[in-house]
């Protein structure tokens, strides 16, 4: 057995001079200026690397002698390096979020390249890699209990770093390296010019309108946007519009336009996006995956599939597989009565297309069906979500479901960045102790901050090189609206489920027990999981207890009426089957494009894709249809192999959740330890077990697809 970190000798660093050199503590956000990034990123590489060197220097030097290698003089090192950087980088790139300027975006932009290159060398270092198979292999010779073995923990991060270490190529000699590196580099570059395409032929492509009339059923908000494309000159009211293939403007155009002409004119040209002429995309997308085919059997593996699971949960593409077709099954019936219910609507509005409904129809019939059976008006619930309310709401839910208590601090307590941001620290509720803190920034800056929500990491759960414990603190970041004058922070339900989804990711970064930083809260959590949390959250602000405690009009004290409940829960299945189904088609073409496919099986992707769709979709894809020259999640993003991980984590966290439906969501005490299992294994154990193993320490079984299907709406009576 291998201790726990041994705390190195030594007193805590002295205030630096230079705050980004601190590395430790509450970073003094104020005292970061972009000079201050300039100055201070070079100097903490100048000393990264010179600290790099001399690991390498030691490990070499042990590596030649018989001697074994311990933990701490591998790991501790190596975990120091690291979070120095993580430290530093991290305040820098949280401040470029939150508090960007001009100049902080350009001092972030000057050190990037060359922090990136420095995580390359260490990912790429072979005495490290050496070091790190010589633990496995001592690990691998020795029984539990002896020297060399390594605890469960251990295991999973000397696992993950030398598979992270592997697909960078390391573990390859000579030619076979060479080659690696090569096609490393000309994936990157295939990457970059077929998200180019996809831009200019995003951007090639308008449509001016002139007359009034071509504008039939938008709303004004449209209107104003196609008014403000068409430049100068134009106006929202008189026109010229310019329609464009952009989201903002396609989304809301399918949805709204009474012109059944226009909406096709505006589906084909957004189906066929890059995929013809000099912006072609079909080669690439056949190149790609052929050399992606090429690494993963230079890395051992039969495709990119096996790859990309090697680091995620799901065990094997069979396993993924399933897990689509049983999402498949129950939703391709409730999507071919979804679009029987669009016929009818059509048919009841005396539209000719009932008849023969398009794919350029079913936006707009869907959105004429939702006002009809429940016109939920986002914007009108806002008075019954004061910010302050709903934070009781949120933090009343954890003290009962995790028995923690969330607690302000006072001003001028801890660092910050903005007045408006606040700090609050977590409480054990039965001992009181300190567990961790959490800084909440809950307003939109237009200018100097970005937009979306995200939780980071400010502070990991580790020992400090002085030996003292340190307890994890959170960024939370939203971006909803500020209060104006009197009126405080109203936020739409959206707001309230993405505050939820947020704390969800932060209540795992903060609750973790996980003595090993490498492991701890959210850390080598693999990617396919790390959702569980987060969307476990959002499901408690349908649950009708916590969300009519919360939701009270902010004058008046009324709750909020059980009709406008009703809404809620109508808009989260309507359209349900139809939704699933597209994602599953999505999941399912991205995984045979990247397990079953080969460059000489006789079969274009585009064909393999269509054959897919004859079980994904209800309505078949017309011709034109190159969803694929498009797909840039899976061509130019991370999400190659990995598109399932959308719905494979909603299965997780509806499934957790529905263990709390099993009790009854009314049995107070039954809750009350099915919250405390929740806070003991998938809270607190973060990345020291596999995400399957802790799951089923909370379920008590593998997961099921049973509650995802019933809360989507997809279980069909009988
Ligand atoms: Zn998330």
């Amino acid at each position: 057995m291998t201790a726990s970190p041994a705390p190195q000798a030594g007193s805590p660093a002295a205030p630096s001079a230079v705050p980004l050199l601190q590395g430790q503590g509450l970073p003094p956000f104020e005292a970061i200026s972009a000079e201050q990034v300039d100055q201070g990123i070079p100097l903490l590489l100048a000393e990264l690397h010179a600290e790099l060197d001399q690991l390498e220097a030691d490990l070499s030097a042990r590596a030649t002698t018989a001697e074994p290698l311990s933990w701490p003089a591998v790991m501790e090192p190596l975990h120091h390096l690291g979070e120095r950087l993580r430290w530093s980088w991290g305040v820098v790139s949280h401040l470029n979020g939150v508090c960007n300027s001009p100049e902080l975006r350009d001092a972030h932009q000057r050190q990037q390249a060359a922090v990136v290159s420095f995580g390359n060398r260490a990912g790429q270092s072979r005495p490290i890699y050496g070091a790190l198979r010589q633990l496995w292999q001592q690990h691998q010779a020795s029984a539990e209990g002896q020297p060399g073995h390594l605890d469960p923990t251990q295991q999973r991060i000397v696992q993950a770093e030398l598979r992270d270490m592997e697909f960078r190529g390391v573990g390859l000699a000579g030619a076979e390296q060479q080659a690696f590196n090569a096609t490393s580099q000309q994936l990157a570059e295939l990457a970059t010019t077929y998200s180019n395409h996809v831009l200019d032929a995003t951007n090639g492509w308008t449509l001016r309108l002139s007359d009034p009339a071509e504008l039939a059923g938008l709303p004004a908000s449209l209107r104003e946007l196609l008014g403000q494309a068409a430049g100068d000159g134009a106006s929202a009211e008189h026109g010229p519009w310019l329609m464009g293939l952009d989201m903002p403007r396609v989304v809301p155009f399918l949805k709204y336009s009474a012109r059944r002409d226009l909406r096709e004119t505006v589906y084909r040209a957004q189906v066929a996006r890059a995929a013809s002429g000099e912006l072609d995309n079909s080669p690439l997308i056949e190149q790609i995956l052929a050399l992606k085919l090429q690494q993963a059997r230079r890395l051992g593996y039969a495709n990119w599939a096996e790859v990309s699971l090697a680091s995620k949960m799901a065990g094997s593409v069979a396993e993924v597989e399933q897990l689509l077709e049983e999402l498949r099954a129950a939703a391709y019936p409730v999507a071919q009565q979804e679009l029987e219910a669009l016929r009818a609507c059509a048919a009841r509005h005396g539209a000719p297309e009932a008849a023969d409904l398009k794919p350029w129809d079913v936006s707009f019939w869907a959105e004429k069906l939702r006002q009809q059976s429940f016109d939920l008006d986002s914007e009108a619930l806002r008075p019954w979500f004061p910010l302050e309310q709903v934070l009781q709401g949120l933090f009343a839910l954890c003290q009962r479901l995790f028995d923690i208590r969330i607690v302000a601090s006072e001003p001028g307590e801890a660092p910050s960045w903005h007045p408006d941001v606040r700090y609050f620290k977590v409480l054990d509720g039965a001992s009181g102790a300190p567990l961790a803190a959490f800084y909440l920034d809950p307003f939109s800056r237009p200018g100097s901050k970005h937009g979306g929500a995200w939780m980071d990491e400010c502070l990991g759960r580790s020992v400090s090189r002085a030996g003292e414990p340190v307890l994890p603190v959170a960024y939370l970041i939203c971006n909803q609206s500020p209060p104006v004058g009197d009126t405080p922070s109203l936020m739409t339900f959206d707001e309230v489920e993405t505050l939820f989804h947020e704390f969800g990711h932060g209540l795992q970064h903060m609750l973790t027990t996980v003595e090993r930083p490498q492991a701890a809260g959210i850390n080598n959590v693999e990617w396919d999981a790390v959702e569980l949390p987060s969307q476990f959250m959002e499901n408690w602000c349908y649950d009708r207890a916590t969300l009519m405690g919360m939701a009270r009009h902010w004058q008046s004290g009324e709750p909020l009426p059980e009709a406008e409940y009703q809404k809620l829960l109508a808009a989260r299945t309507f359209m349900g089957g139809s939704a699933t189904l597209r994602q599953v088609h999505f999941a399912l073409t991205d995984l045979r494009l990247h397990s079953v496919w080969t460059p000489d099986g006789g079969q274009s992707p585009e064909q393999l894709r269509r054959e897919i769709a004859r079980t994904t979709t209800v309505l078949e894809p017309i011709p034109e249809d190159a969803f694929l020259c498009a797909f840039s999640h899976i061509f130019a993003g991370g999400y190659s192999a990995g598109y399932y991980s959308y719905k494979w984590a909603e299965v997780l966290s509806a499934d957790a959740f529905s263990a709390f439906e099993e009790v009854g969501l009314d049995v107070e005490d039954a809750v009350v330890a099915t919250g405390r299992r929740f806070r003991d294994t998938v809270l607190a154990l973060g990345g020291s077990r596999s995400p399957a193993e802790i799951f089923e320490a909370f379920r008590g079984r593998p997961p099921s697809t049973e509650a995802l299907i019933r809360h989507s709406g997809l279980a069909l009576a009988g």
